[in-house]
């Protein structure tokens, strides 16, 4: 079905007029079918793990088991339930993100210190992949937004790195400023991701590998929330990676000057 208006002459100001709607009726439907996908998609990724946990189930009713059968089907419905629990929070934070009402305490945040503590906690499972963090944080320096979304997002990309990466290769991580910008670099020395799937990640449930990634436990939503609560903290994010050479995620944030620290902190919506 064909919604646009025809234009008779583009030249006169009827014709102007029908071309701006035309692009706007372009742009909404664009949005609708771009929701459609979201949605969809949403569905999919909430209907695997809800079908695991019904056949583990089902099949333990059905037939008795032995001690350790059970604590095997307790393992992976406990497994399945954290799955669901992670999607349905990072759904929530796109779609508050989306609607522009994802209100936060904004306050200053010190770079270092928040790149320290999302390495500390992701330590457990660096050993568990024998992954070495190098971390090198000499920026010393503020930049203004929230400080639970921008762990987040360095969680999300470091998390990443690790889950990515070759057994025993180390994963680095630097931040530096230059006169108006805190970059974060985290660098890791996987199997890289090939020039056409780099240009997609960041699209909302892209996985290159879907098989492999049930295996590691992403959704597909990891870069696509960085991505936005850096935008919304007025930053950029890029990826560079090379196939067998690893991949490198570089954030670029505003910097605040520290000595300005505002007496009682903004709320806002970012
Ligand atoms: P996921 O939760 O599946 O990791 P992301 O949105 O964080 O989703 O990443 C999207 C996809 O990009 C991942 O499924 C993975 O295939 C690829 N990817 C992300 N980071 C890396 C990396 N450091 N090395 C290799 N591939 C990566």
């Amino acid at each position: 079905l064909d919604r646009r208006i025809e234009v008779s002459n583009p030249h006169d100001e009827l014709g102007h007029l029908a071309e701006t709607l035309n692009r706007l009726i372009e742009r909404l439907e664009d949005a609708v079918t771009e929701i459609r996908r979201f949605t969809a998609d949403a569905s999919h990724e909430l209907r695997t793990p809800l079908a695991i946990l019904r056949s583990e189930a089902e099949s333990a009713l059905r037939k008795s088991r032995s001690e350790e059968e059970y604590q095997a089907t307790l393992r992976v419905v406990v497994d399945e339930a954290t799955r669901l629990g992670t999607l349905a929070d990072q759904l929530l934070l796109l779609s508050r993100q989306d609607a522009g009402l994802d209100a936060v305490l904004i306050d200053m945040v010190e770079i270092d210190p928040v790149l320290l503590d999302v390495a500390e906690s992701l330590s457990l499972l660096a050993d568990s992949r024998q992954v070495i963090l190098q971390a090198q944080c000499n920026c010393n320096a503020a930049v203004a937004g929230n400080d639970i979304r921008l762990s987040q997002v360095f969680f999300n990309i470091i998390e990443n790195a690790i889950k990515y990466s070759p057994l025993g290769s180390t994963v680095e991580i630097e931040s530096e400023i230059n006169e108006e910008h805190v970059r974060v670099m985290v660098r890791d020395h996987g199997a890289g991701i090939a020039p056409q799937h780099l240009t997609r990640v960041f699209e909302r449930f892209y996985r290159v590998d879907p098989s492999r990634n049930r295996a590691i436990g992403g959704s597909g939503l990891g870069l696509s929330i960085a991505k936005s609560i850096v935008t919304s903290h007025g930053g950029t994010i890029e990826i560079e990676s090379e196939e067998g050479n690893g991949t490198q995620v570089v954030v670029t944030l505003p910097k605040r000057d520290t000595s300005i620290r505002p007496e009682v902190p903004l709320k806002n919506a970012i």
